[in-house]
Parts: C-alpha cells; structure tokens; sequence
C-alpha cells in the first residue's frame, strides 16, 4: 500500500464500535470524577522535553527508549506526551493553582505517544482517561482514587478485574533496597540482561520491573526480598491505611511486592487494575503517590496521587466480558424527495427538526418504496416524504413504520411532534 493511504505502525484510526467503546468508557469517567469535585484539564499533546525528563524520570524506560523527540523550528527539543501527570503537573505550576482550595482533583484525556513495539493492547498512539487529586499527603486520597478508578470500571459492567496494590516506599526506604539489590545482583552482573544490567547502576529497583526471562529467572533463584520488607515506620503505616481503608469500602486486592510502576516519581502506594481476561498486556490502569513530582518541576512542594487507564485496554476486556458500546445513533426520521429538485426542501424540513430530533435526508430523489425501505434500513422511526405538494406548502408526509399511519402535518406541526419523542426510547 502507499505511504499516504496507510496509517502509521501502531496507530489506528478509531470509528464504529471502537470509537464508542471510548465514549462510552469517557463518559463515565467524567460523570464519576467530576461528582467527586474534578474538573477536566487538557493540556497539549506535545510540551518541552524537559517535562518529561525530569517529570518520568531519566532513568524510566519511557524517556530513555519511548519517546516521540524532535526539534522545532527554532531548534527547541519538543516531546509528544507518553503520559499525562507530567504536563498536568506543569500546568498545576503555570497557574498557580497552589492557591485554590486544596487538594485539587484534576482529570483528562487523551492521545498519549510512546515508540513501543506494537501488539496487541500495545500501540504507538493509545488513548488514557487520568485522575489526579494534588494537595493531599493523606492516605485517603489514595483510597478515593483507587476507589474511583475501580467504579468506573465496575459501572461499565467489568468484573473480572483484579486490583494489585503494593508500596515503593519512601526514598530512604528505596536508598536501602537498592543497596540491597546491588549488594545481591553485583555478583551475578553477567547473569542479568544489558537492560538490567544498566539499570543496576542507574536504578536497581527498576529491575524488577523486567520482562527479560533471564532476568526473571535471576530474581527468582536469588530469592529477592520484597521492598515491602525494607520499609520504615511510615511507610508501612501508611501501606497499613491504604489497605484498612479500601477493605472499609468493600474493594479487593491482592498484594504484588514486586509492583513497580514505570515511572521515577512515584513514593509509597503503587496499584495497577489487571483483567483476568487479557493476556500479556492485561493491566487496565496504574496508579501511585508521587510526593516529590511538583517540586521536581519547579513548583513548591505538594504531595499528589494519581492514575491512568488505558481506553484500548479497557475496550478489549470488555469485548472479552461481552459488554457493549455506546449505541450507534440512529435517526428518529429519515427524509427523502420524490424528485432531485425537492432535495432542498428535504434539507429545509431536516434543519427545522435539528439539532434536538435526528433526522437525516436523502441528496437523492427515491421511489417511495425505496425510500421506506432506506428509512427501516437505518433504523428510523418515521419516515419523512416531499412531493411536489409539500414543497410547494413548507409541509411534510411523515409516515409512522411502526403504525403505517400517514399525515401530512405544516413543518412545525412536524418538528412539535417529533421534538415531543425525542427523548423516548423508538
Ligand atoms: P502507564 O502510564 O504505563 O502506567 O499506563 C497506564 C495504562 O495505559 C496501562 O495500564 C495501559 O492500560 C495503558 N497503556 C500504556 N501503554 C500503552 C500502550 N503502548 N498501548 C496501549 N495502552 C497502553
């Protein structure tokens, strides 16, 4: 195929059932969070490198392999966004929104970019709906956004989805484990894959984030102590909390010691939200507490937690859990001219029933056979017919397919009758 009618590797475009999988799954996002208090945030899809750097993390698989980096116009180093808290974050700073009442719950959505081989639930532009609630060092936060991500999945029907939760501690808490880690890895350096091995220098901890089997198999036959058992007073209690608190709301997990989530900022709670469904790529969502992320970018300090989902994830287990889309709209009346030069009429009459009633017409002239059975094709409750009569008197036959009854009733008649059914169900 040529270039210009092919998409790029690992992006798609979205339409049909794919795209209203994503509607559905965004309007209840947005209805759950902002009954919570959030207001909605887009930032732009591309913001200075540096975000990134410093707002991931240098040594994160995401900035050292993933990211979508080029030069503009004046030579700046620009980036698409792999994720949404770094420029979330950038704006919270920008407009100073440390002033409003604290904590502030902020959500968004949107395209996220990142150079990953493609696969299934694995693509270069994806789409996240994210949550952050910024402001709040409180074990209760983690809870409220954990609980959120959880219900809007559940509200979309999803059952079988399992919450792993774990704890990264504090950086004191990470300083001794990493020592530990270098301490039992130095031996076996040769053992681990260049990746780990590389990251046995820049951040050990990250190497149980691997997917290398060798890596796997390393870990396993070291028998590597969890960080969980690194951790200090408050940490723990704060894991403590964060745990009680989401038995408290009825929701379940699963303890994974060995979650890590991809990114450098994150302190304390880590989650991701699998499906038992999916195969390799089964995680739905992650989350964590990032209690350094603000200041790292320049602002005053200001604890945060925060989560994405991943819509192409989530519309895949709900495939798999047999869910359905949005439905696909369908026209309450479908409109058609006897003849070509009344199409315009038919686009008069449309526009008076527009934009509370969905009403499409017919550009051609049809039979009225043929225009019935198009109307029943597309779903339509009326069918709307202009013959010379009613173009030359600003009226319309309007058919009922349901009953077979037929009148001829002035435009507003028309548009009265259609308007009070709208919101039935036809
Ligand atoms: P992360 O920011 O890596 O924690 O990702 C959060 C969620 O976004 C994941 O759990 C996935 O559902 C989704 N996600 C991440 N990367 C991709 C990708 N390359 N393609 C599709 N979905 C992704």
């Amino acid at each position: 195929m040529k270039l210009v009618t092919r998409a790029v590797k690992g992006t798609h475009d979205l339409f049909g059932d794919e795209i209203r999988f994503q509607r559905k799954i965004l309007r209840n996002a947005r209805q759950w969070l902002e009954s919570a208090g959030a207001f909605e945030l887009a930032t732009p899809v591309f913001e200075f490198t540096e975000v990134f750097q410093r707002g991931v993390g240098q040594t994160t698989d995401i900035v050292q392999k993933e990211m979508y980096t080029f030069s503009d116009r004046a030579g700046r180093s620009i980036t698409l966004r792999p994720e949404g808290t770094a420029g979330v974050i950038r704006a919270f700073i920008e407009h100073g929104m440390k002033v409003m009442p604290q904590p502030v719950r902020i959500w968004y959505a949107g395209p996220m970019f990142r150079a990953e081989r493609p696969q299934k639930g694995r693509q270069r532009q994806f789409h996240q709906v994210g949550y952050e609630i910024i402001g709040s060092d409180s074990y209760v936060a983690d809870a409220e956004a954990i609980l959120l991500s959880y219900k809007i999945l559940e509200s979309l029907g999803l059952r079988q989805m399992r919450l792993r939760i774990g704890s990264v501690g504090d950086s004191q808490d990470r300083m001794k484990y990493n020592e530990y880690l270098n301490s039992v890895l130095t031996p076996h350096f040769d053992d681990l894959s260049t990746d780990s091995q590389r990251r046995l220098v820049s951040n050990p901890l990250r190497i149980l984030d691997s997917k290398a089997p060798q890596d796997i198999a390393l870990l396993q036959e070291l028998d590597v102590k969890p960080l969980l058992e690194f951790m200090g007073e408050k940490s723990r209690k704060h894991f403590e909390s964060v745990k009680k608190a989401l038995e408290d709301l009825g929701i379940a997990y699963t303890i994974d010691s060995r979650i890590v989530r991809g990114l450098d900022y994150y302190a304390h709670t880590a989650w991701e939200i699998h499906h038992e469904l999916l195969g390799s790529q089964s995680a739905l969502g992650g989350g964590g507490r990032y209690d350094t992320l603000v200041e790292t970018l320049g602002g005053a300090p200001s604890p945060g937690v925060g989560w994405a989902l991943g819509l192409e994830r989530v519309t895949l287990a709900m495939q798999a859990e047999g869910l359905s889309p949005d439905a696909a709209s369908r026209p309450l009346i479908y409109i058609f001219p006897l003849a070509a030069e009344f199409a315009e009429k038919a686009l008069l009459a449309a526009q008076s029933f527009w934009p509370q009633v969905s009403a499409q017409y017919s550009l051609s002239a049809k039979k009225p056979a043929k225009g019935l059975r198009e109307a029943e094709k597309r779903g339509a409750k009326y069918a709307g017919i202009i013959g010379q009569d009613e173009a030359a008197s600003e009226a319309i036959t309007i058919k009922n397919l349901h009953t077979k009854e037929q009148k001829l009733l002035s435009l507003k008649d028309a548009a009265a009758l259609l308007k009070g059914e709208n919101n039935e169900a036809h």
